[in-house]
């Protein structure tokens, strides 16, 4: 079965825009999905729904660990979310920022140490644990907030335009490193970009969303 299911979504924000007319979208375990298209076409929108942080209108959305009809709702591990800013607390080490959603879930420390380790240093920042943002770059930050996404396994993973705020060459590295991490972790990500580039080289399929109003008109597989 699908990891995420939205069946003829439809999003009026209460302004009147109609943000997204008609949405279907299924995404399988293990997929890469890149929802692409120009600005203002819907595509923050499909992934806030996706969420949890805004509601739709009108469909039906399915999400992993949430039973709508028994009214259970997603729990850390289900879903993870990286936003263009990476959203650090400040006033947290790297190493307390990644371990946050694993505290969250009850997991002790020490208990936490050896996997916080492990994927500090997939995302190359070994030995920046007891670092604070403030001391980090651009894109050390955006790593440190792709570990705590990630920290948890999260079975989906929604990226808004993670790389938007970085410069060329730090977004081309760290898509190396996402893509090793998705790699290793099995997990399944939707990715929103406007950039076909980013789209091509990092998903296995690409969905395109048009300009007006709100509705996908095509995909690719990008499959090796
Ligand atoms: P994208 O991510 O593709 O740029 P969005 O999902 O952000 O597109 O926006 C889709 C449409 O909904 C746009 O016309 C945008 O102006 C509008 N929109 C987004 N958020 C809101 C909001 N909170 N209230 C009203 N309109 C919104
Ligand atoms: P990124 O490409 O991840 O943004 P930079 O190009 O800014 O990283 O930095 C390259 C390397 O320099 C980093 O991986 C890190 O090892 C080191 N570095 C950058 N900023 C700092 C800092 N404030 N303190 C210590 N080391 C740093």
């Amino acid at each position: 079965p699908p990891v995420m299911r939205m069946q003829n979504l439809d999003k009026v924000y209460p302004n009147g825009t109609v943000a997204l007319k008609n949405l279907f979208l299924d995404v399988h375990p293990g997929e890469f999905v890149s929802l692409l298209g120009p600005s203002g076409c819907g595509k923050s929108t499909a992934l806030k729904i996706a969420a949890g942080l805004t509601g739709h209108s009108a469909g039906r959305i399915q999400r992993p660990g949430e039973d709508e009809v028994r009214g259970i709702r997603a729990k850390p591990g289900d879903i993870a979310f990286v936003f263009q800013e990476p959203n650090l607390m400040p006033w947290l080490s790297v190493f307390d920022n990644v371990f946050l959603p694993l505290k969250l879930a009850g997991t002790s420390r020490a208990e936490a140490r050896p996997r916080i380790e492990e994927i500090l240093a997939t995302v190359g920042l070994a030995g920046f644990a007891g670092s604070y943002p403030r001391e980090l770059s651009g894109g050390m930050k955006m790593r440190v907030s792709i570990a705590r996404a990630l920290v948890t396994k999260p079975r989906l993973l929604l990226m808004d335009e993670p790389f938007a705020a970085l410069d060329e060459i730090t977004r081309n590295k760290i898509s190396q490193d996402l893509l090793s991490l998705w790699q290793a972790t099995g997990s399944t990500v939707i990715f929103v970009t406007h950039s076909v580039f980013e789209s091509v080289f990092l998903s296995n399929r690409i969905v395109v969303m048009a300009a007006r109003p709100g509705r996908i008109i095509g995909e690719i597989g990008v499959d090796a």
